[in-house]
């Protein structure tokens, strides 16, 4: 009797959600038994951490937070702190009547870009630059650790749009304009999650563990494709087109066990990919076997305008009923989901499309271990720009930059410099500007200027790469007769853009802003000069090509200016290859390699070497 009594009590506490040991499909069906509306509503809801607080994640049920753009707790919070306000909000999570996780996202999308003293890494243009695949892998398993220094468990990248037109104002986050290049650039997803196992099945989600993060691919589909270049616009192009371009390195990313796949602002043929049942539901759901959760960009599903007069209570409907499992609200949230609510309740959205979304969404929780290791590890704190992680940021940075000219066509090549001239001069708005040697999705999400965060510009590595013998001189803007008399032996000199991000980039001139052509009219026209340009994409070179004595397409190479040093001074040799077709004028545009007419300046693939 005594021994019955024991068994039966064990039986009755066991639960099996709980239970490691059992399989991660038998977990998720146990907990979406138990799951009441409001709970299963709650874990399709992520909000932006500046509208959470521990008792909003509790009375909701909220399954994931989220700092979107530059959203941080405080600018230079260590990782420590960070730890503890992740931590803060877990706990709410796990005092709920089910302990369910809650997983956090960031747009850690050139390292750990939104958290000072992090890693900045080059933008993926740069990276598809070095057609090293390898080297991208390292470079998310990176991001992860440092990810994971603060706290997160979850990486809104890759971004794996390929751009077709650059005055599209996200070009530099697309890693080409050629998706076979895009499609190879997918092993970040291997980085950040860890390598798949031997006979995995394509669509899964995978995470190898605590030091893992989860991974997005975005924005699905088509966002690299729109009618000029105009961010979240209307991709036009037919089926085929689209399953030939801006697919194909989805079909990489699954698998490679993406966990999850964000949906773009922009259309297809007119209709928004947020309301697109035909691809998230029949194409990437059902026939490509994806298998873990489909999740909203921020206020997406809001932007949903047809029928005309469609209101917030039809984006609701329309974009969970098209296959979207997580929506990024993320600031009205108790809008959001009393409308589900109700949605349900009224028959309109049906539960068992509730029951696929959080079976996804739980599915990628216990697959990557949430459940057993919800708080963060604060062994890890010490990840967090630590020099390992920068050596490999410069070796990025050097394998990506593309030398596009090297001597007049009639003088002889001026790189590499010398490290023993007596006296050098570096000019120009980039030389000594961090930020924009980092450009946007940095610190700030349009970037910013100045020493937002730890690093090295280019004039702080030009001076630790010369001679100690050797005079640097630095000069911003000097103007020709400085230079003219300043008895340099040769001058470099640092312009590009300044930094943008999403639509604040779109530009239809793809000009260089002033002072940048006048610096390098005035310290070009007097003494033997090398350019670097810091830009997100190709820009119009032509009125001043001719004037430069070597010119270095360097993107935007991130917190290493040593990587651009390495180069120019020759103790390593170019190897970067243009991953994009730059154009000789904007009314050729979009010019993509494979055009009829195709008639660059430079050809995708160009690079020359020492
Ligand atoms: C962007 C996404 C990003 C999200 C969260 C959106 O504006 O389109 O790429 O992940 O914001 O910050």
């Amino acid at each position: 009797v005594l021994l019955l009594t024991w068994a039966a009590y064990g039986e009755a506490d066991y639960v099996l959600y709980k239970d490691a040991t059992k399989p991660v499909e038998d977990r998720v069906s146990d907990l979406l038994a138990r799951m009441t509306l409001a709970e299963k509503i709650g874990q399709m809801t992520q909000i932006e951490r500046q509208v959470a607080s521990p008792q909003v994640l509790k009375d909701n049920f909220i399954g994931s937070l989220l700092s979107g753009g530059g959203s941080v707790p405080r600018k230079q919070a260590t990782a420590a702190e960070w730890m503890s306000m992740v931590s803060d909000f877990q706990k709410a999570c796990l005092s709920t009547r089910l302990g369910i996780p809650m997983i956090y996202g960031i747009d850690a999308v050139h390292g750990h870009n939104n958290v000072y003293g992090a890693t900045i890494f080059p933008h993926n243009v740069a990276l598809g630059a070095t057609r090293d695949p390898n080297l991208v892998k390292r470079i998310g398993a990176a991001t992860a650790l440092e990810v994971r220094a603060t706290g997160i468990q979850y990486a809104f990248a890759p971004c794996i749009a390929v751009c077709r037109d650059p005055r599209w104002g996200r070009c530099y986050e697309s890693y080409s304009e050629d998706h076979r290049i895009v499609q190879a650039m997918t092993e970040l997803i291997s980085g950040l999650q860890g390598d798949v196992p031997p006979n995995f099945t394509s669509g899964m989600p995978y995470v190898a563990g605590k030091n893992k993060v989860a991974a997005c691919a975005k924005h699905f589909v088509g966002d690299g494709g729109t009618q000029h270049g105009v961010n979240e616009d209307n991709t036009i192009i037919d089926r085929q087109g689209l399953m030939n371009i801006h697919m194909p390195a989805y079909l990489n990313a699954l698998q490679k066990g993406v966990s999850t796949v964000m949906i773009s602002y922009s259309s297809w043929n007119g209709m928004k990919m947020h309301a697109n049942h035909d691809l998230i539901t029949s194409f990437l759901k059902d026939r490509l076997n994806f298998k873990g959760f489909t999740i909203s960009d921020w206020e997406g599903i809001d932007r949903i305008t047809t029928p005309s007069g469609a209101n917030y209570s039809y984006s609701v409907q329309a974009s969970v009923l098209a296959g979207i499992d997580m929506i990024m609200v993320p600031n009205h949230y108790e809008s959001f989901i009393s409308i589900l609510t109700s949605h349900v309740n009224g028959g309109i959205v049906p539960m068992s499309r509730i029951d696929d979304a959080v079976t996804r969404i739980l599915r990628v929780k216990f697959t990557m271990g949430l459940f057993e290791n919800p708080l963060p590890d604060s062994s890890l704190a010490d990840q967090l720009g630590k020099q390992e992680h920068r050596d490999l940021a410069r070796e990025a940075v050097r394998k990506s930059l593309v030398l596009l000219k090297n001597g007049k066509t009639s003088g002889k090549p001026l790189l590499p410099l010398s490290k023993k001239a007596p006296k050098i001069l570096v000019a120009g708005s980039h030389a000594d500007n961090l930020g924009y040697q980092c450009g946007g999705w940095t610190i700030e999400w349009q970037g910013d200027s100045g020493r937002t965060t730890v690093g090295t510009t280019i004039l702080d590595a030009v001076k630790a790469a010369v001679d100690p013998a050797t005079t640097v001189v630095y000069a911003e803007n000097p103007d020709a007769a400085f230079v003219k008399n300043g008895g340099f032996s040769y001058a470099i000199v640092v312009v590009g853009e300044l930094p943008y991000t999403e639509t604040k980039g779109d530009s239809a001139d793809l000009t260089i802003p002033e002072p940048g052509p006048s610096t390098v009219q005035s310290v070009c026209g007097a003494v033997p000069c090398a350019t670097v340009l810091i830009s997100g994409r190709p820009v119009v070179l032509q009125p001043f090509l001719g004037a430069m004595d070597a010119l270095v397409a360097a993107w935007l190479p991130g917190t290493e200016g040593k990587g651009v040093t390495d180069v120019l001074f020759g103790d390593y040799n170019f190897t970067g290859k243009l991953p994009r077709t730059w154009f000789k004028s904007v009314d050729q545009l979009p010019m993509n390699y494979g055009d009829a007419r195709y008639d660059p300046l430079f050809p995708l693939g160009f690079g020359l070497t020492y």
